[in-house]
């Protein structure tokens, strides 16, 4: 029987309010219930902002080495079960256990990190006009923060929001995504025994549609840090507004890879490999189109043709799996979807194209690696988010048109070029319309020191990790201290 897993709200691990509860499938064997978690409402979701409220006063009067302290502890007890919970994650997920195990230690660095930034000033002191006046500004809490996370890096991002909500001095309500709450569970199971006061962090694993909204509307929830689609992302944002909160937003990408005439192309080929088809290219800054110039195209083409269609699809826990299945039955058919309209619209299959069949296949949501060359811009396969192993080839004359071409979509996120021309590197640094750059390496990858995000529309708000997450998790009171 597999075990059955509770809510946390106020100290307490618990039922969904009406006993609701929602299998966890592997998404590479669906027949297979990881774990069975709560299906918690909007019942569950105010009472969670309620105990928030009630642990705030306590939290903020907490010194902040002390908080530092608690994740410090909570890091060292993610990294003793390290190969448990990245086992977890591949059986939710799907992303091979290489790189479960990455992101686990990666969640282990990002606590260590926000334990440090606990130990660090939070304000600045001014010369006054007044030469009786002690000026100071100081960084003071949100108070209770939502937090809202996708399936995609399910330790990752609840942890680097997590920690410097923490470390800051709010309280927190985490509703992870209901695809993947075991790894949700895991960081909230190390804080809690780390020894976080009753109701400074509540997870609330239950359907978007109901627990989003209600924690929004709390009174009680004083700013909300969103990752997702931007369809819910947007909708968040005007609720947000409306109630005057403080808001954040990371959502899609469309990442490019440009490659330029000079290009090593089997670098060109590796970058745009791993970007693509990592975590079977369900990663926010995954890259989904690579533009190639004219003179170095062809030999490119069938480089990258080759390579995608050597790669060992299959059940991520097996030792020798590149890439791992979709995560859901609903990922597979917007993946399939997106590729009957290439298809159709007039781009040309180099390899790849449908959803694998026979033995270990049936079992799961696995499609070939795809690779579509020929792409126009106006295509919707060219700026539209697939969210799966499928990269749009786009030709381009020279570099002003690669990079015309790499900025023509919505979004903004990360964006990669290959070549060996620094002159032409700093240009495309410069002229690039994205977060996060990259040089002759992948779309992807993030550190935890630096700050993460996105522009146009992959992005909202202030920036996460790093520094930067000051900026969302605090709020700043200046003080004229004058003498009596
Ligand atoms: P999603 O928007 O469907 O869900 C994200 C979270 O929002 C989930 O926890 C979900 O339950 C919740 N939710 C659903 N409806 C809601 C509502 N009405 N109100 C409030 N919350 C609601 O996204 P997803 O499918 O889980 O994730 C994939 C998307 O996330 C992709 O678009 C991807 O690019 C994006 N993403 C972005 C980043 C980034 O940092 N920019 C990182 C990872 C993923």
């Amino acid at each position: 029987m597999e075990r059955q897993y509770l809510n946390l709200i106020g100290g307490k691990w618990g039922p969904a309010a009406g006993g609701a509860t929602s299998p966890d499938r592997n998404p590479a064997r669906r027949d297979e219930v990881v774990a069975v978690f709560p299906s918690a409402g909007k019942e569950d979701a105010i009472r969670a902002a309620e105990a928030a409220a009630e642990a705030f006063p306590g939290w903020a009067r907490t010194p902040m080495p002390k908080r530092g302290e608690i994740l410090l502890k909570a890091a060292a007890l993610l990294e003793q079960r390290l190969d448990a919970v990245a086992e977890a994650l591949t059986c939710e997920e799907g992303k091979t256990l290489a790189e479960s195990k990455g992101e686990v230690a990666r969640g282990v660095s990002l606590l260590r990190y926000y334990a440090g930034e606990a130990l660090q000033p939070t304000g600045e002191v001014y010369g006054s006009a007044s030469p009786s006046t002690f000026l100071f500004a100081e960084r003071v809490p949100l108070r209770p923060v939502a937090l809202i996370t996708p399936w995609n890096f399910p330790v990752a991002i609840p942890t680097w929001k997590v920690a410097p909500a923490l470390a800051f001095g709010n309280t927190v309500v985490l509703k992870p995504a209901e695809l993947t709450p075991l790894t949700a569970w895991h960081l909230a199971d190390v804080l809690d025994k780390a020894g976080l006061p009753p109701g400074v962090l509540n997870l609330v694993v239950g359907r978007g549609s109901q627990v989003g909204p209600a924690l929004v509307e709390s009174s009680h929830i004083k700013a909300v840090s969103f990752t997702g689609s931007n369809t819910v992302g947007s909708k968040l944002a005007a609720q947000c507004a409306e109630r005057g909160i403080k808001f954040q937003l990371e959502m899609g990408g469309k990442n490019p890879v440009v490659v330029l005439g000079d290009a090593d192309l089997d670098k060109a080929v590796e970058v745009t490999i791993a970007g693509a088809m990592l975590s079977t290219g369900q990663k926010c800054t995954a890259t989904s189109r690579v533009i190639v110039q004219r003179d170095v195209l062809d030999g490119f083409r069938q480089r990258l043709a080759a390579k995608a269609s050597s790669l060992k699809v299959g059940d991520g826990l097996k030792a020798d799996t590149y890439m791992g299945p979709l995560v859901s039955a609903d990922a597979e058919k917007t993946v399939l979807d997106y590729i009957e309209v290439g298809k159709h619209e007039g781009a040309r299959l180099l390899t790849g194209g449908s959803k694998l069949q026979g033995s270990e296949y049936d079992q799961g949501y696995f499609v070939a690696p795809t690779v579509f060359d020929g792409v126009r811009p106006d295509m919707r396969i060219a700026q539209e988010e697939i969210f799966g192993p499928v990269v749009a080839v786009m030709e381009a004359r020279d570099f002003d048109q690669a990079v015309a071409l790499a900025n023509d979509t919505r979004f903004g996120l990360s964006a990669s070029v290959v070549t060996r021309d620094l002159g032409l590197a700093l240009r495309f640094i410069r002229e690039i319309d994205a977060g996060i750059v990259h040089v002759n390496s992948q779309t992807a990858g993030a550190e935890p020191q630096v700050p993460f995000g996105g522009f146009k529309g992959s992005s909202s708000g202030t920036r996460e990790q790093g520094k930067a997450a000051r900026e969302f998790f605090t709020q700043i009171k200046t003080v004229y201290l004058d003498p009596p």
